[in-house]
């Protein structure tokens, strides 16, 4: 690395995950220079990434898409299919649409990010008008969590649960092997366009997570009552990521955080890269013009929705599988726009509340309202010992 000498520029990105290659992109597309840093940043994305194909900014071409799932089925107590397209996003294709050629792309890990420099062990120094941190979520310790196992399997085994075009966005089928007395986890699986099928055990909102052995030992289960066996050769992928990411406060930020750094993780799906790269445009038009790009990425009604969305992870963190199964129910039933209030929009605070708020009204048992709102069993499954989970779990 020699940057010691190099000019000020526009914008310097410090990370280049998708967020941060999307935003160097664009800001070059908007005439600005750009500097992006990162330790490998030839280095391909390990996570799948997927979303709701209609959250994607137009800007980006249908390269970037995989495979899509043009209804995908949710299972609660009954069989529904959402009329809602969903998407595998296809990691090169999504980089090769975002190309950084005009970009000065520097290998190497920042040691200080502030408002207009950022410096490195060796003493070097990047200066420039404007830093965004995008350097992701930092360690989980004992925050809320995304946990999630996923295990590839290859199309012709899954096909007895998803076949091509189709996908399970959320399982509730009460067929992990896990009892009621123990933390709850949904099954997610979707396949990748590349002649596999991931399927993913996923838990949310968990204090420090759930371990990756439990959620391997229930998709198992799942797979087993299906029929499905695996060979035990097959490739995995872990998750294990705080949900509870803030946005950064007015006057707070040194350097601009975005991405999942800068509040964009969803707190109750994990996912947070649609949203981000729908909101670069948005943070590159304010430094243009001269705004503050925090005060234009979170005004208020956006803070808000967040604000709600916490408190909805703070209730997921606390349900048994019962009431998920129920609560989802029920979600499913809200209209499209209260659904897409809480999955994805960035601001849409009005029908967001009413969503949420239906949802308490509309639950049954009554007092099962009292734990969606905190009320009674605050803190459930809070230092859980999954090192005593009942042997139901351990089937295989
Ligand atoms: C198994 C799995 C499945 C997932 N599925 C989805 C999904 O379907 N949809 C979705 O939206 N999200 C999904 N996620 C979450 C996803 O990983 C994040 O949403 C996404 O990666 C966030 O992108 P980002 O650019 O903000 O941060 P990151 O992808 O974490 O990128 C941060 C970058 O910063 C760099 N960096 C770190 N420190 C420094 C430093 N000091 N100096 C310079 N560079 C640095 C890193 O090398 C990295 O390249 C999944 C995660 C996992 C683990």
């Amino acid at each position: 690395m020699s940057v010691s000498a190099l000019r000020e520029v526009d914008v310097c990105v410090v990370g280049l995950g998708p967020t941060g290659w999307a935003l160097a992109h664009r800001a070059l597309r908007a005439g600005l220079s750009v500097t992006a840093i990162d330790p490998r940043p030839d280095r391909p994305w390990p996570p799948t990434y997927s979303c709701w194909v209609d959250e994607l900014p137009d800007w980006l071409p249908p390269s970037a898409i995989a495979t899509t799932i043009p209804a995908p089925t949710v299972w609660t107590k009954t069989e529904r299919r959402i009329d809602r397209p969903y998407c595998v996003l296809s990691k090169p294709g999504l980089r090769k649409a975002l190309p950084l050629d005009d970009a000065t792309v520097v290998t190497g890990r920042a040691t200080r990010v502030v408002a207009h420099r950022v410096e490195f062990a060796d003493g070097a120094m990047q200066a420039a008008a404007a830093v965004f941190d995008t350097r992701g979520l930092p360690s989980l310790g004992r925050r809320r969590a995304a946990s999630a196992h996923g295990i590839f399997v290859d199309a012709e085994t899954a096909a007895p649960m998803v076949v091509d075009g189709e996908g399970l966005l959320l399982d509730w089928r009460p067929e992990n092997g896990a009892g009621p007395d123990e933390p709850p986890s949904f099954l997610y699986a979707v396949p990748l366009g590349d002649g596999t099928v991931v399927f993913e055990e996923t838990s949310l909102g968990l204090r420090g997570g759930m371990p990756q052995h439990v959620l391997r030992k229930r998709i198992l289960n799942r797979l087993a009552a299906h029929g499905i066996r695996l060979t035990g050769t097959e490739s995995s992928e872990a998750a294990h990521y705080p949900l509870d990411q803030r946005p950064p406060r007015k006057g707070e930020a040194r350097a601009i955080p975005f991405g999942s750094r800068g509040g964009m993780m969803h707190p109750c799906t994990g996912y947070s890269v649609a949203n981000s790269l729908t909101l670069v445009d948005t943070a590159i038009t304010a430094l243009r013009q001269g705004r503050d790009p925090i005060a234009e990425l979170w005004p208020l009604r956006a803070r808000l929705v967040y604000w709600m969305r916490m408190r909805a992870l703070h209730g997921l963190g606390r349900l048994t599988t019962e009431q998920c199964t129920t609560m989802f129910d029920a979600f499913f039933s809200a209209s499209p726009r209260g659904q897409r209030a809480l999955l994805s929009r960035h601001d849409d605070y009005a029908a967001l509340g009413t969503v949420l708020f239906d949802m308490v009204a509309h639950t049954w048992p009554f007092h099962w309202r009292y734990d969606l709102v905190g009320w009674t069993n605050r803190n459930r499954w809070l230092d859980y010992d999954f090192a005593q989970a009942p042997v139901s779990a351990a089937r295989r």
